[in-house]
């Protein structure tokens, strides 16, 4: 069982009288720096001259450019995106760090897959918020928490765990729990579950509703019970809240006998199990990683092409008329 850390096994007082610098100002990167400035932490932060930085300065931060930024933090937070940091931090970052200076990821992605190499004698660490950046900042000034993961790959200084803990708790995570682990467990688990979770249910969505249309079934019928009534988003909800199968008591008793039975009948795939471990193997390997970097230099060309072609496919059609006639409803957040 992985050790889980809540705000009374942290001390958050060794963060002060420290600097936190906090590179970009996106998603995690702001609502990350909030949370620490509401906890009396000192909080700078590095970012391109841009609308980023201008918000950072309105929002009552000291904002530099990434090197300056980096120059004046005792702790270093790495909060841009992934596939920019093999360009971005060799050359305005790792030059400018303070000799003791701490370094902390939200992926250990480009760490895990050695596309950057932290100077030696600094420690690297990681807290990766298992939250979006806007949900970071108001669960916590709805004084509710979040859970993260934490690890240390390199421990240079003897204290990388006590500050990447602080840090947990000083970005409101404790609050629920931060789970230890590792820079690879984090980056593997991480990608298996966005690739093969939303991979999954793109395909059985627009899959299954291809094989009712073209039953003939009406496009936006289908696509109401495929998505568009929310009931899945119901549904997810009380999986999450009560467990999967615990969850199915809320269901009719066709419904149950219906989703067990089908359940047992796709649970011996060895289909499904040797592409989930093909899946894995090429995490663990480095193969996607690779088959990434070329997609960037390529300029993001299958990205683009992959995106169009699902765009154009009839479910995303009648998931925009449905999405009109439920506007009100998605709007109000109802579901
Ligand atoms: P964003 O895309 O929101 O970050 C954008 C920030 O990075 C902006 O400040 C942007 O500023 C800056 N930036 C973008 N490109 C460059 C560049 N080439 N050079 C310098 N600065 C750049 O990132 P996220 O907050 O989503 O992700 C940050 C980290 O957090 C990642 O490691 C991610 O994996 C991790 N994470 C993200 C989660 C999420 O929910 N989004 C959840 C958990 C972890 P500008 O464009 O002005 O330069």
């Amino acid at each position: 069982m992985a050790k889980v850390y809540r705000d009374d096994d942290v001390d958050l007082s060794v963060l002060k009288d420290k600097t936190v610098s906090i590179l970009g100002y996106g998603n995690q990167g702001r609502s990350q720096a909030l949370n620490l400035r509401d906890n009396g932490i000192n909080v700078v932060i590095g970012n391109r001259g841009d609308d980023y930085r201008s918000l950072a300065s309105e929002d009552g931060f000291d904002a530099f450019d990434i090197p300056a930024a980096t120059g004046k933090g005792d702790v270093v937070m790495v909060l841009l995106p992934d596939e920019t940091h093999a360009n971005v931090l060799p050359v305005d970052v790792f030059p400018h760090l303070k000799p003791d200076a701490t370094l902390v990821f939200a992926h250990g992605y480009s760490v895990f897959y050695k596309e950057v190499d932290p100077p030696e004698g600094h420690d690297v660490t990681l807290l990766a918020p298992k939250m979006i950046g806007a949900a970071v900042r108001e669960l916590f000034t709805a004084g509710a928490g979040f859970p993260s993961l934490v690890a240390v790959e390199r421990d240079a200084s003897g204290q990388a765990w006590k500050t990447v803990l602080a840090l947990a708790r000083g970005i409101g995570s404790t609050k629920l729990g931060a789970w230890e682990t590792t820079f690879e467990e984090e980056t593997i688990t991480d990608l298996f579950g966005e690739q093969v979770g939303g991979g999954a249910a793109i395909v059985s969505i627009m899959r299954s509703f291809k094989v009712l249309t073209d039953a003939g079934y009406d496009p936006e019928v289908v696509q109401l019970e495929m998505l568009g009534s929310g009931e899945l988003v119901e549904v997810i909800r009380s999986q999450w809240r009560e467990g999967v199968i615990e969850a199915l008591s809320g269901h009719s008793p066709t419904s149950q006998f219906g989703q067990l039975h089908r359940a047992e009948e796709l649970k011996d795939s060895d289909a499904a199990d040797q592409y989930l471990k093909a899946v894995l193997g090429q995490l663990q390997d480095g193969s996607f990683a690779d088959l990434w970097r070329k997609e960037q230099e390529a300029g993001y060309e299958r990205l683009e092409a992959l995106r169009a072609k699902y765009l154009a496919n009839p479910f995303c059609d009648a998931s925009r008329r449905n999405r009109e006639e439920l506007k009100e409803v998605i709007d109000k957040g109802i579901v």
